[in-house]
């Protein structure tokens, strides 16, 4: 069939005003600041019940549900504004362990409770304001056992989690991507939104230390007007691992570099240190933390129980090997670039199975850029002169890996 001229404009126009609305939906700094805010938790246990009471500003549509391994609940909200205190709640209260909040996606916020043990809502509704208080969303839960609880676990019926935009991030296209363009770096701050990621010391998350850092890198390396930038979040919002690799895929990225901070049982343990993926871990700690890392989507509230690993065909696997070597070449111009800058850990390269490195074509490293259990790091991570030093450290290694390179034959940009 054959589209008449007219209506190809017409339908190109359309096109064009929908992705023209839709990237404007897109920029957290064009929308307007959240009107619905939540503040006060009360958490109150009466014999075997615990009742759970937010309270909120306005009535809202929220949705309840529950996933396992471990036990969570999960509210989900349009965009709020979180009025709330981290260590509101000390300690487990009743059947909630803890519980976490934060910006999941564009115009969605979401709160995950962790639960002791498997959990039944009793009871979920919202109460209208009485007095001086606004609204009040309230959950009664008791406990049940595991098949009680699988038996009602995971999405509701009919509500699939949507797998867009998270899933698949929008991202300039670089699939045409002349000979001669500059190199594509992705950066990625790790967790965001409602996986805070490490707390340090001092209650600083690492979700709020490596953003400024990633951002403070962005503009480096935009300065020497040789690398096109990407980030794969530049606001407080979640991403999951998957999407992080596919904003590195679908940019046709050179390098990723995704931005972490550790947290060690010792205080005393200080300094950077550069991972890069292996599915055999170097060391016990390496393992530790990939497993910790890699639990963000679980922190988050995704549900994982239909999704398969990102990479597991065994001729991904191979193409990966160079990918791999490209990682480890960087990571070796990287590890005395930081030992420069500043403290690195003994054992300054490691390897483990990181999930958000699994690109198979885009060579990529996590850098744990300090401890924020170590309160000289915590502190240090927070000012304008250590992301300055930081920065230049990881500048400096990433010319000098394209400069060493064997890519680095392509042609580039004004040479
Ligand atoms: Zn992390």
């Amino acid at each position: 069939m054959r589209m008449h001229r007219q209506n190809l404009i017409i339908a190109l126009t359309l096109w064009m005003a929908a992705v023209a609305s839709s990237g404007m939906a897109e920029n957290a700094a064009a929308r307007p600041a959240p009107q619905i805010l939540v503040s006060d938790l009360r958490i109150g246990q009466r014999g075997e019940h615990t009742r759970f009471v937010l309270n909120i500003s306005d009535k809202v549509d929220f949705e309840v549900f529950t996933l396992a391994d471990p036990y969570r609940i999960v509210i989900d909200f349009p965009e709020v504004a979180w009025r709330l205190e981290p260590g509101a709640v000390q300690g487990p209260t009743g059947l909630i362990k803890g519980f976490r909040f934060g910006l999941y996606r564009p115009g969605r916020s979401r709160m995950v409770i962790d639960m002791t043990g498997p959990t039944v809502i009793a009871n979920k509704f919202l109460l209208p304001p009485d007095g001086e208080r606004g609204y009040r969303l309230v959950l009664d839960l008791k406990p049940t056992d595991r098949i009680g609880y699988l038996a009602t676990a995971g999405w509701p019926k009919g509500a699939a989690e949507p797998t867009s935009p998270a899933d698949e991030p929008p991202v300039e296209d670089f699939s045409d991507k002349p000979a001669n363009a500059k190199r594509v770096v992705v950066i990625d701050p790790g967790h965001g939104g409602v996986d805070p990621g490490a707390t340090g010391v001092d209650g600083t998350y690492e979700k709020d230390l490596v953003l400024p850092l990633g951002k403070a890198l962005r503009d480096a390396l935009e300065r020497t007007g040789k690398y096109t930038v990407v980030m794969t979040r530049d606001t407080d919002i979640f991403l999951s691992l998957k999407a992080r690799v596919a904003v590195a895929r679908r940019s046709k990225a050179d390098l990723f570099v995704s931005l972490h901070a550790d947290s060690a049982p010792d205080s005393f343990v200080r300094g950077a240190s550069v991972y890069t993926l292996s599915e055999k871990a170097s060391d016990k700690e390496a393992e530790a933390l990939a497993k910790a890392e890699n639990q963000s989507d679980v922190i988050a509230g995704v549900d994982l129980t239909n999704e398969s690993d990102v990479v597991t065909s065994i001729l991904i696997d191979l193409a990966q090997r160079e990918t791999k070597n490209n990682a480890v070449k960087f990571a070796q111009n990287l590890v005395p670039e930081l030992q420069r800058a500043g403290d690195v850990t003994q054992k300054s390269h490691r390897f483990a199975g990181f999930r958000v490195l699994k690109a198979p074509d885009v060579p990529s490293v996590l850098i744990e850029v300090g401890y924020v259990s170590n309160r000289l790091d915590e502190s240090v991570m927070g000012t304008n002169r250590w992301r300055r030093v930081m920065t230049t450290a990881i500048s400096r290694a990433i010319d000098r890996y394209f400069r060493e390179s064997r890519l680095d034959h392509k042609p580039q940009a004004g040479q």
